[in-house]
């Protein structure tokens, strides 16, 4: 059927694990191997195309795919003018120039002249030219990081998540060019014509993403401790607080950030909760 939409994801590198993993959470029920080009969504009208990363753009450009997992950073590289209809909240990494660790350059200033190795050309020139440092743009598509050792620039702009490569390879970063994370594109025409499907898969993603910091708290307490043990959970709008069959006593449910969890359970025994679980959440919808 050629109705069904569209949706192009790398087939391989670092955002395939999570996009898949979105894309299941998210209920869709796909089977992937690694040499099909096109998996079908058997509870939902979509196709789920498996292309090269760097081709997920065109391919929502072009129409091919009406939807597109793909990087921050690729499409400023691209230039493409599409609509990003939400971060995906995985992918984060950050485009940097750094120069060597022994060199004397300290700040964008000093590279005035300069050369600049990249496989990111386009975002790297349209960054300096913003801050009017004339610089030589040397692109080239792989190992960026050892360019300068090469006598190829004097410094590089490439991605960077911990930046434990740069210093690795003896790098130092001076500044950041652009933050990146994956996120979801749609074809324009796609984005008029089929907006309620895309909302769909937009409300689908949407749920899993904004679940996946939280976590599901529920505990018992006596009653005379609701105030203090309400002052320590804010929850999504306020803790539900359920009566229970012990006269005097209630059990608290509540929403709280996974990060804050482990702090949390201590001062939520100290003041007067017990039997209390901690449970994922599958999906928020607000
Ligand atoms: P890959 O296909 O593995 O070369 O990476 C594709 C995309 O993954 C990049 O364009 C970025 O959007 C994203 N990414 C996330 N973290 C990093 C990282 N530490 N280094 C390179 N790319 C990253």
């Amino acid at each position: 059927m050629t109705d069904r939409l569209r949706l192009a994801v790398p087939n391989k590198g670092r955002l395939v694990e999570p996009t898949l993993a979105l894309l299941h959470d998210a209920g869709l029920v796909f089977e992937s191997t690694d040499r099909s080009l096109v998996a079908r969504v058997r509870n939902f009208d979509l196709d789920i195309l498996f292309v090269r990363t760097n081709d997920v753009i065109e391919f929502v450009r072009d129409a091919v795919a009406d939807l597109g997992v793909t990087g921050i950073d690729l499409l400023c590289e691209s230039g493409a003018d599409l609509p990003q209809v939400r971060l995906l909240g995985y992918g984060q990494c950050r485009l940097a120039a750094a120069v060597p660790a022994d060199s004397p350059y300290q700040s964008l200033q000093d590279l005035s002249g300069l050369r600049v190795a990249t496989a990111h050309p386009n975002a790297t020139r349209s960054f300096f030219a913003a801050q009017s440092v004339p610089i030589e743009v040397i692109p080239i598509s792989g190992a960026v990081e050892v360019a300068p050792r090469l006598g190829l620039a004097e410094a590089i702009v490439d991605l960077v998540s911990s930046g434990s490569t740069l210093i690795m390879n003896g790098l130092r970063p001076i500044a950041d060019v652009l933050a990146s994370e994956a996120v979801l594109v749609a074809n324009p025409d796609a984005r008029d014509t089929r907006s309620v499907e895309l909302k769909a898969i937009e409300t689908m993603l949407s749920a899993v993403i904004a679940a996946r910091d939280k976590k599901y708290l529920m505990m018992n307490a006596l009653a005379s401790k609701l105030a203090e043990l309400e002052a320590l959970l804010p929850g999504l709008s306020g803790p539900s607080v359920i009566p229970l069959a012990h006269e005097g006593m209630i059990a608290i449910h509540s929403v709280v950030e996974a990060d804050a969890v482990w702090g949390l359970l201590p001062r939520l025994k100290a003041a007067g909760a017990s039997g209390i679980l901690v449970l994922p959440i599958e999906k928020i919808v607000p």
